[in-house]
């Protein structure tokens, strides 16, 4: 029976100028989210108020599916809007509308009226008494409880009437685009794509780098990076990968570091070359998927070596999550079951048996030195020869 939705966004800290940029980019989030569903929809904004009016037949479980990836949203509305033909067709019009959606089923309700337009010859007082007991009349299943009810009709005046009462939940956060650019480092694992989710949640759009080294990582390894990076789309849009051959400056750096120090050194050659795709690319920090003590890169001593080579802001959204946690989570956004997959990870390939957990930053520093001449030429053939995919949302994956 729907054909429409009232989109409700969170308003706080919207005000003024502010208020028509993050409506412009839900729209824009909005109308992208429903481009890969069936039907066509119209997409606008009608005094504070966004509505979704679809112009053909469509999938109403779908539409309500893309909708609830589209961050910003606090709630999607399913509604009927009726021209207004005086108050006996509004009643006519609440009894049809509880009668189909709610039909025989018991609940208690009230009627919230509200008054856009004061020409109406009641005011919402009056409408909610009147509207009340329409209902009271015609379904004997219906009680009012004013303070709790387990339904509540709203019934909006405006140039149209607008009716509903089911509230679907949306992703909330704000949307994307509204708050900048960051690089992701994405790698095939649980936690980076809950990191990219989780910055893009606060309106951050996300570029992504992934370091490949083949042949000892695999073909199937980058397809999954963009399966990953896909799936990541889904909520923040289309995703810039940046490809990283990044097999000469591992080998380099085993051949040349003792053991304990390789992952530490290799994270913060990998932290370099995102940093210089960054700056290129306007972004403005980098995401990663750390979180304190999961591993030996990961103590406060060895996050500490990591960082000391960047200068924008490292942004580590999960640093204080527990494994278990990240994992509810990967698995809510849809991208534990693409993780999991077995492919080998440039990280799990040059790994020592006994990493340092408490790497001295001047040791690193000082080993780090004999390899720079060289490294230099590697870190710029691996730039120059970077490559470029696009990632986006596709249906089935
Ligand atoms: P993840 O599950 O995200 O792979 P992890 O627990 O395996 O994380 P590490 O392998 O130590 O942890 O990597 C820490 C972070 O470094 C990752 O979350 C990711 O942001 C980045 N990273 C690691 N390997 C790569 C890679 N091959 N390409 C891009 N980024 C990477
Ligand atoms: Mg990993």
């Amino acid at each position: 029976m729907f054909t429409s939705f009232l989109i409700k966004y969170g308003e706080i800290g919207v005000k003024g100028k502010n208020r028509y940029r993050f409506e412009d980019a839900l729209i824009q989030q909005i109308k992208y989210a429903l481009k890969k569903c069936e039907g066509s929809f119209i997409v606008s904004k009608n005094s504070g108020r966004i509505y979704v009016e679809a112009e053909t037949e469509f999938d109403f479980d779908e539409a309500v599916e893309h909708l609830q990836r589209v961050f910003g949203i606090t709630a999607i509305c399913p509604v009927v809007h009726i021209k207004d033909n005086g108050v006996e067709d509004l009643c006519g019009h609440v009894e049809n509308y509880m009668r189909q959606v709610y039909g025989n089923e018991e609940k208690t309700f009230k009627v919230h009226a509200r008054r856009a337009r004061k020409n109406y010859p009641l005011n919402s007082q009056e409408l909610d008494a009147k509207l009340g007991e329409v209902i009271l009349d015609a379904f004997p299943n219906m009680k009012v409880d004013v303070h709790n009810p387990e339904v509540t009709l709203n019934v909006e005046i405006r140039e149209k009437i607008y009716l509903y009462s089911q509230v679907i939940p949306g992703a909330m956060g704000m949307p994307v685009g509204t708050g900048g650019k960051a690089m992701l480092l994405l790698s095939g694992g649980i936690d980076s794509p809950v990191a990219g989710y989780m910055i893009a949640k606060r309106g951050v759009k996300i570029d992504a780098v992934y370091f490949h080294a083949p042949p000892y990582t695999s073909e199937r390894a980058l397809e999954k990076v963009v399966d990953l990076a896909k799936i990541v789309a889904r909520y923040a849009g289309p995703v810039y990968l940046h490809v990283i051959n990044f097999t000469d400056i591992q080998l380099y750096i085993y051949e040349n570091c003792p053991h304990e120090e390789l992952t530490i050194i290799m994270r913060r050659y990998m932290m370099r070359i995102a940093e210089t795709i960054a700056k290129e690319t306007e972004c403005l920090g980098l995401v990663t998927g750390e979180s304190i003590g999961q591993v030996a890169s990961q103590t406060m001593s060895s996050l500490l070596c990591t960082n000391e080579v960047c200068t924008l802001p490292v942004y580590r959204p999960l640093i204080a999550f527990d494994k278990e946690d990240i994992v509810t989570l990967a698995k809510r956004i849809d991208t534990y079951e693409t993780s999991i997959l077995p492919y080998e990870d440039c990280c799990t390939i040059f790994v020592a048996k006994h990493p340092v957990t408490k790497p001295n930053l001047g040791i690193i520093k000082k080993h780090e030195r004999h390899l720079e001449e060289k490294m230099d030429e590697l870190v710029r053939t691996a730039l120059e020869t970077k490559q470029l995919i696009i990632a986006a949302e596709e249906q089935g994956i």
